[in-house]
């Protein structure tokens, strides 16, 4: 069971390699506002629960690591489309929907989806998209 700090963890790795850059200590630290020793326990964790590989200082998602950054980022977009219908600006939604986005479960992530319509993308123009049983 990966706890929320992972999921935040996981989320830093695949924002910052979807960016273009590899992921590296210092930029998860930054990324998840953490000082690089708290960051390094929280990957070596994930690389050792098979999340992350570590290649020379780069840390990258494996297959089951980049499926559940995934479920977090759509449980982003979601939940920010929801408050953002809800009369929240779109980094308001941003902000409040980082407190939480973590802890839902999938499935209230999947029917919340479908009640909000199926939005094919969140209030900053992000994708939301089906993908077999998970969607991106
Ligand atoms: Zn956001």
């Amino acid at each position: 069971m990966t706890t929320r700090r992972e999921l935040d963890c996981l989320r830093a790795v695949y924002e910052i390699s979807s960016s273009g850059t590899a992921a590296r200590l210092v930029d998860a630290a930054t990324y998840l506002s953490v000082k690089p020793p708290t960051a390094f326990v929280m990957l070596d964790r994930l690389v050792r629960d098979g999340l992350l590989e570590k290649r020379g200082s780069d840390y990258v998602l494996t297959d089951e690591g980049r499926r559940q950054a995934e479920e977090v980022i759509t449980a982003h977009r979601v939940v920010e489309t929801l408050l953002y219908r809800a009369g929240f600006s779109p980094n308001e939604a941003c902000v409040q929907a980082r407190k939480f986005d973590t802890s839902i479960p999938y499935e209230v992530v999947r029917k919340l989806y479908d009640f909000l319509g199926k939005p094919s993308q969140c209030p900053h123009g992000k994708r939301i998209a089906c993908r077999g049983e998970f969607f991106v």
